[in-house]
Order: structure tokens, then sequence, then C-alpha cells
């Protein structure tokens, strides 16, 4: 069987290594004549897989040891609300200011507003999102609990490539689209979270990473698993969370550590979004969306010089193994989401493809 190159934002490719693993030990999972999804939550077994990923994420991350790792209920998009029911009441004016660089901020900005005052610092709505505005440090509101980015926007393919500095008040950063995709320093963040389906693991919980100082706000009426310091307390296992996806993530872990880690990856990712960029910078019938300055290296959105040869350009690619790239429902064009998992062959079989179809239709 030939798999294909999945440009998709997520569910995301996930590598082939792991997927084999898994179907290797799926029936019988460390000689126990049972699947990892039939064991239970509190079993010594599965004891040992969330230990391994708390260590692997550690030292991947290299996350301080004053700083819990929690693996919380309902993706990313949960945690626009869990983060202000755990966090907005960390400052009695319960504000949080929000910088707008695409419409995952924006949700999460409006969704804070439900249990306090959103404050939208900037925006790059007046440009579609192609570009991440200047932000003043002495502009910030200093009775804000905390400040919300999005360190990679998914639809726009745009980053944040300096994190804003904010002093005392906590940053936080939804990491969803990226982490573990380039070195970051912890210390910089109150909070990051990320939904697993990128370079963690299958949809549908997300990794929060809080430093403990931060736990123990959360707002009387906050559900109890949707509050961090249950999590904290109970090692996410307040009730029986999703075991399966906490052991693919154990995986993807083992397998990003054998790759060289995150320093490693870095690398490789930054040369597989610069054969991407260079071919289209170097062309006058596909055209980059994001401003050069501030270009992700996981989501790659670009034009066609003529629209109208969109779906002609999406329907051959497809023919031709490259799933998934067309751009998000709400911007258009194309995106290739070519996160941890995509490999350098990918991203040069893209170009092959773009270059075969400039010249015919070009
Ligand atoms: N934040 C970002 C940056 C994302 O890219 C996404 C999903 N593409 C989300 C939030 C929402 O994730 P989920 O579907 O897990 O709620």
């Amino acid at each position: 069987m030939s798999r294909i190159f999945n440009f998709g934002a997520g569910p995301a490719m996930l590598p082939t290594a792991v997927m084999e693993k898994a179907q290797k030990e799926f029936l019988n999972y460390n000689d126990m004549g049972s699947s990892v999804i039939e064991i239970s939550h509190r079993s010594a077994e599965f004891d040992e897989i969330i230990n391994r990923c708390d260590s692997l994420l550690s030292e991947l991350a290299e996350i301080p040891p004053n700083y819990k790792i929690l693996y919380v209920h309902g993706g990313a998009q949960m945690q626009f609300s869990g983060v202000p029911l755990n966090l907005i009441n960390y400052k009695p004016a319960r504000k949080a200011t929000f910088m707008l660089t695409g419409n995952w901020a924006v949700k999460a900005s409006k969704e804070a507003s439900r249990y306090g005052t959103s404050i939208n610092a900037i925006s790059s709505e007046d440009a579609s999102f192609s570009y991440i505005p200047k932000w003043n440090p002495s502009d910030l509101d200093l009775e804000s609990s905390y400040v919300h980015i999005t360190s990679n926007n998914t639809l726009y393919g745009t980053r944040w490539h300096k994190f804003p500095e904010t002093g005392d008040i906590p940053l936080v950063a939804d990491m969803t689209s990226e982490f573990l995709s380039r070195k970051i320093d912890i210390n910089q963040f109150g909070i990051i979270f990320a939904g697993l389906q990128k370079n963690l693991g299958p949809a549908g919980l997300a990794l929060v990473i809080i430093r403990e100082d931060l736990l123990g706000h959360a707002l009387p009426e906050t559900p109890s698993l949707l509050n961090y310091k249950v999590y904290e307390e109970q090692h996410s296992l307040a009730n029986t969370n999703n075991t399966f996806a906490i052991y693919m993530m154990s995986l993807v872990l083992e397998w990003l550590n054998e790759q060289g880690g995150v320093g490693k990856i870095e690398i490789e990712n930054s040369r597989k979004a610069a054969l991407l960029y260079d071919f289209i910078d170097n062309s006058d019938f596909y055209e980059g969306t994001a401003h050069p300055d501030h270009r992700s290296i996981m989501n790659v959105t670009f034009n066609l010089s003529e629209n109208e040869l969109l779906s002609d350009f999406l329907e051959q690619a497809r023919a031709a193994g490259l799933y998934a790239l067309k751009g998000h429902r709400a911007v258009g064009g194309v995106r290739a989401s070519i996160y941890n998992a995509m490999p350098y062959k990918g991203c040069e079989a893209l170009v092959d493809f773009m270059r075969e179809f400039e010249k015919d239709r070009g």
C-alpha cells in the first residue's frame, strides 16, 4: 500500500513508524493478551505510559520543574474556556488581553468575555491576518490577568518569531499548530496549550503546560473536569481519560526523541518550509499570502495567480497523492501543512507537482 502525503491542517499526518508500532501491539500490548485501549486507566501498565509521556515531554520541550503537565479533555478550543475559567480571576479586575492574529485568537477572546472583560490589544484582521502586528509593551493593561496569543496561526501561515514581553502578567500561548516543532523557552509562558492533532497525536485532547503558581485560581463555577488544579492533583485521571490518545502521544514523542529531539526537527522543518517558500518566491504563478517576516514553518499558504485554476490544481494534486491542500474555508487558496511528520520528500513532491502544473497551465 502506498501512503499519500497528507498536507491537511489536522488531524494531520503522523509518522508511519508510529502507526506501525501501534498496529503491531494493538491486540497484545506488552504481552498482556489485551489491547492498550482495553486496560484500566488506573492499571500499572497505563501508569507507565502516562509517566513515559510526562518524562519525554519534560525532556523534549525542556519543561522546568515548576511547570505541570496536564492532559485535558476537549481539544484546543475547550481551553478557550478552560484558560479564562482557571485564570481570569488571577487579578480582581477579571480582564484578559488578546492579540488578534487570526480566527483562533478571535474565538478565544469571545469565549473569555463570558467570564470577564476581553481586551483586544492588536489585530491584523484589516489585512486578512497576513502579518503579526507590532505591539508596544507599554500599552499593556496592567489589570490584565493574562495575555493570550496564538503562537502559530494555522489558517494564515504566520507565527510569532519573538514572543511579546508581558512582565509579571502571565503569557498564555495556543501552540496547537506548532508545539514541539521549534525550540522555545517555556519560562516565557504562564500556560501553553495545544490540541494533539498536529504534532502530538490523535484529536480530542489538549496538552496543557502550566506554571504551578497559576493553579488554584479557578472561578468557583468551573466544571471539575476543566479545573486545571483537579487535573494536577489527580495526574489527569480524575475520570477515565483518553488513554489511547495518551498512548499514541507517547509513541509520537519516542519517535521525536529518535529523530534527535526538537532542535533537530526544527532544522528539518525549516529546510522543508524553505524549499516551498523559495519555490513560491521565485515563481510568478504562485503567490505567498503571509508577510515574509512572519512566515510559519508549519503552514505554508499561497494563492495561484489565476484563482479559477484552483479547483484543477487541488484535484490534480489529489490524484498525484498530495492530499488536503485546500486552504481553510474562511481563507481560500492553498495551504500546505507540513508538521513534524511530513517528510522532506513530501515537500519535494509538492514542489515537483507545482512546477509541472505551472508549466502546463501557467
Ligand atoms: N487553535 C489553533 C491554533 C488551531 O489550529 C486549532 C485547530 N486547527 C484550534 C485551536 C482548535 O482545535 P480543536 O479542534 O482541537 O478545538
